[in-house]
């Protein structure tokens, strides 16, 4: 039986690993299908303490990773299938494999949200992309589009404009949501046109299963367009990962874990960390931060054999 088992490999999950296996407790991480979580999706992070000229996420992440084993975490790759919080220990089960565990951590983080259109999930991978990291080599020299507001669509458009000949940032106001410092250096890339008050109502062409353009509909008048374009990235923020945890903890409206009382859940012995139970703020630093509540609150749980 486990002391403690961390279900994902962000630097929420990695920093609760991290202090865990500095008290001792040997615990067993399981990584997940997005193993690294969204800094490994990134590039240069500039806000992380520490680091005056920035670092680049998935080093950030392979570092904690490393200080994490150094301490004696057991790592795990694959998806939790299943968990059982109903019965003490709780199960974890991973596949065919089921694992015992005297507290849990959770830490899934949220994945990227989509538009919900048919043709943008039939097109994903194929012109149609959550990650301007991972698929912004693909669009050398040609006209790409990111839709969004945030600092997310800011940061992927900027990204983008290494690659692109052009990216057009559509959004479905006039105003951006996103950062003042990333709003103004959009506005002095002169590669980025921004493209107001629409919304996509269609990818093409998910016949030729490739992408030649979206369908825009400008919500003030109602008018619709074509745009051609080769690419489309989607930056609309993300929803918690927390599908497992359905009629087992306590959630909001949009799904994420409530936590009270530092990290704990609506079952004792049961932590959570970072975005997964974050709808404000969402950094990295402050899923370290929480990351370092949960080991806390899980060690002293644990001490106080409750
Ligand atoms: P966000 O701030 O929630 O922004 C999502 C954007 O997508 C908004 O502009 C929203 O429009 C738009 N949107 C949402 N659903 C949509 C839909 N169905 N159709 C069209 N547009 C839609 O999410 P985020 O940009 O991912 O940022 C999340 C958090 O992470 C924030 O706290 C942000 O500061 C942080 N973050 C920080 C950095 C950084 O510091 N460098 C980088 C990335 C993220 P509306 O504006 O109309 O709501």
């Amino acid at each position: 039986m486990r002391n403690v088992v961390i279900i994902g490999s962000g630097c929420a999950g990695l920093t609760a690993a991290i202090y865990t296996a500095r008290a001792n407790l040997s615990p067993l991480l399981i990584r997940g299908h997005e193993a690294g979580g969204q800094l490994s999706l990134t590039t240069l992070v500039e806000n992380y303490p520490g680091f005056p000229k920035g670092v680049q996420g998935p080093e950030l992440i392979e570092m904690m990773q490393k200080q994490a084993a150094e301490f004696g975490t057991e790592f795990q790759e694959g998806n939790v299938t299943r968990v059982d919080l109903t019965q003490r220990p709780f199960i974890v089960e991973i596949g065919s494999e089921t694992v015992e565990t005297r507290t849990l951590i959770i830490a899934s983080g949220a994945s990227a949200r989509m538009l919900g259109l048919e043709s943008e999930r039939k097109l994903l991978g194929h012109g149609v992309s959550t990650c301007a990291t991972c698929d912004g080599f693909f669009f050398r020299g040609k006209p790409i589009v990111v839709v969004g507001g945030g600092d997310t669509a800011a940061e992927e458009a900027l990204f983008l404009t290494r690659f692109a000949s052009e990216v057009s940032l559509i959004h479905r106001r006039d105003q951006l949501r996103a950062s003042k410092i990333l709003q103004d250096r959009m506005r002095r890339n002169d590669k980025i046109k921004f493209i107001w008050n629409s919304a996509v109502t269609d990818v093409l062409d998910a016949d030729q299963g490739y992408v030649t353009g979206i369908k825009l509909r400008n919500v003030q008048t109602d008018e619709e367009r074509l745009h051609p374009t080769e690419g489309v990235f989607i930056g609309i923020g993300h929803s918690p990962n927390t599908g497992l945890f359905r009629d087992q903890l306590e959630m909001d409206e949009l799904g994420y874990l409530k936590t009270h009382r530092g990290s704990r859940t609506s079952v004792a012995g049961v932590f959570a960390a970072g975005d997964v139970q974050d709808r404000v703020y969402r950094q990295a630093i402050t899923a370290a931060g929480s990351g370092c509540m949960a080991a806390i609150d899980a060690e002293r749980f644990l001490e106080a054999g409750e």
